[in-house]
C-alpha cells in the first residue's frame, strides 16, 4: 500500500488562508528549504521569487539564524512578559531604536503585521483621550491600503476586495487617495478630530506594489503635525531593506509616531512584530492609575527566541550589506525585464524599488484588473511549472526575493516573468 499524499490529507483536515478551496489547485507539498530554494515533496525544486510572503530575507535556513534560534531555545524558550524581561527582548529594543527614524524611543512586542498595526491603533486612540481630546475618533487611512486582518486592521484596510461583507462589525475610517491635496482636504474636513493618518510608505504592496513619490510620505508628516494628527507608517512589508534603505520612511526623510514592523524582522524564520514610538506618546500612559495602562497584550510577547533570531538577522543585514544586495537584485531583475519586454503591449507598467520589481499585464478584453483577476491562478500555475514560486497580486506579477539571489537566480526570475507576461 502507497502512503497517502500529504495533499490528500491536508485536503481532510486544513482550511488555507487566503484560498478558494471550491476551485483552488492543491497546495504545493514543501518538505525542505535551504536559500533561495524550496523543496517538495515530489524532489522538485522552486525558486522562492516572493520570500515566502515576504518575510524571508537573508535565504532559508540560514545557519546564523539557526544557530541563534537552537541556543536561544535551550537557555530561555520564553517567559511572560508582564513583570518580567530577558536579554533578546531589550536588546532587540535597543538595535531597533537605533537603526530606526531619529525620535522612537520604545518598542512594544507582538506577534504579527496586523497585532503591530492594532497597536498602533490603540496607543494613538488612548494617548489623545490621556491627552484630554476623546474627540480625535477619525483614522484617515490611503485607498488600496491593507494593513492586515484582524478587526481594527481591517477598518483602515480599504475594504474592497476583501473586507466589504464585514462592514458592520468595521469602525468608520475616512479614506482618501494618494494625493497630498485630497490629504490636506479631508484633514481639514475633520479638524480636531483625527487621531492617525495611516500609511504604507513607498510602496503599497497588497494593492499590487503601488508606488507613490517619498514627497508624498513627507507631506503626509507635516500635515500631521499641522493638524495634531499622528502619524502611523505601515512597514510590516517595507521594513528591513526592502525598498533601498533599511526603512522607506528614511527616504522621505522623516519619523512616523508609530513604525509597525513585521514580516522579515526575524529574516523570516519565527512570528515576532513590534510597534515603535516616541517617549511623549509612552509618557501619555503614565500615571500613579493603574487603570491608565495600555491594555493590550499577546500570551506570547517578546518571545526570547524570536528576539534572538531578530537579532542575528540584523547582524547579518549589516555583515551581508542585505539593503544594498536587494537593491543589486531588484535592479537586475528589472534590466532583464526591461530588456525583454521593451515595447510589449501586454505590459501595462515595469517598475522597480530596491529588492522590489512589479510588472502590471494589461488584463484580458473585457476583464477589470484587480486582486480577483481570473489570469491570476493561470499565472501561478505557470510559474511554478517553470520552477519558480510567484504569487501574482491580480494583474501585477512580482518579485521580492530574499538577498541570497545569485544572479543567475536573478535571471531565471525576469525570464520566467517575461514568459508569463506573453502567455496565450
Ligand atoms: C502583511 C502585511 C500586514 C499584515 O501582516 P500579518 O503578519 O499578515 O498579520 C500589515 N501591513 C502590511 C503593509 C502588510 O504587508
Amino acid at each position: 500500500m502507497t502512503p497517502e499524499s500529504l495533499s490528500a490529507r491536508d485536503a481532510r483536515c486544513i482550511w488555507h488562508p487566503y484560498t478558494q478551496h471550491g476551485i483552488e489547485a492543491e497546495p504545493l507539498a514543501v518538505r525542505a528549504a535551504a536559500g533561495s530554494e524550496l523543496e517538495l515533496e515530489d524532489g522538485r525544486r522552486l525558486l522562492d521569487a516572493i520570500a515566502s510572503w515576504w518575510t524571508c530575507l537573508h535565504g532559508h535556513g540560514h545557519p546564523k539564524l539557526v544557530a541563534a534560534l537552537a541556543h536561544q531555545a535551550r537557555t530561555l524558550d520564553h517567559v511572560l512578559f508582564a513583570g518580567a524581561t530577558h536579554e533578546p527582548a531589550v536588546q532587540l529594543a535597543e538595535r531597533l531604536l537605533a537603526l530606526a527614524p531619529a525620535g522612537l524611543t520604545r518598542v512594544f512586542y507582538s506577534d504579527d503585521g496586523s497585532t503591530t498595526v492594532e497597536v498602533a491603533l490603540k496607543m494613538a486612540y488612548l494617548a489623545h483621550v490621556h491627552g484630554g481630546a476623546p474627540e480625535r475618533t477619525v483614522f484617515l487611512a490611503l485607498e488600496e491600503a491593507y494593513h492586515g486582518d484582524t478587526f481594527g486592521a481591517m477598518a483602515v484596510g480599504d475594504p474592497v476586495p476583501f473586507f466589504e461583507p464585514l462592514a458592520p462589525f468595521l469602525f468608520e475610517v475616512q479614506r482618501v487617495p494618494v494625493d497630498a491635496g485630497a490629504l490636506d482636504a479631508a484633514l481639514a474636513e475633520h479638524a480636531g478630530r483625527v487621531a492617525a493618518v495611516l500609511v504604507e510608505p513607498l510602496v503599497q504592496g497588497a494593492a499590487g506594489m503601488r508606488f507613490h513619490a517619498p514627497a508624498f510620505v513627507r507631506h503626509a508628516r507635516a500635515a500631521c503635525d499641522a493638524h495634531g494628527a499622528y502619524m502611523i507608517a505601515d512597514e510590516v512589508m517595507t521594513g528591513f531593506g526592502r525598498t533601498g534603505t533599511l526603512f522607506a520612511c528614511e527616504q522621505a526623510g522623516i519619523t512616523p509616531d508609530f513604525l509597525c514592523i513585521a514580516k522579515a524582522l526575524t529574516g523570516g524564520t519565527v512570528a515576532l512584530a513590534a510597534t515603535l514610538t516616541r517617549e511623549a506618546v509612552y509618557e501619555a500612559f503614565l500615571s500613579s492609575d493603574r487603570s491608565r495602562f495600555f491594555p493590550h497584550g499577546h500570551t506570547m510577547t517578546a518571545n526570547p527566541i524570536g528576539c534572538a533570531v531578530a537579532l542575528a538577522s540584523l547582524a547579518l543585514l549589516e555583515e551581508e550589506d542585505t539593503v544594498a544586495r536587494l537593491n543589486a537584485i531588484g535592479q537586475r531583475i528589472h534590466a532583464g525585464l526591461v530588456e525583454r519586454l521593451d515595447g510589449e503591449r501586454r505590459v501595462r507598467d515595469l517598475r522597480q524599488r530596491g529588492g522590489i520589481v512589479a510588472l502590471d499585464l494589461v488584463p484580458p478584453a473585457g476583464e477589470a484588473p484587480g486582486y480577483l483577476a481570473t489570469m491570476t491562478p493561470r499565472l501561478r500555475a505557470a510559474a511554478i511549472e517553470r520552477g519558480v514560486l510567484l504569487r501574482p497580486l491580480g494583474n501585477v506579477l512580482y518579485a521580492l526575493p530574499p538577498a541570497c539571489l545569485t544572479d543567475v537566480e536573478c535571471d531565471r526570475i525576469s525570464t520566467v516573468m517575461a514568459e508569463l507576461a506573453l502567455l496565450d
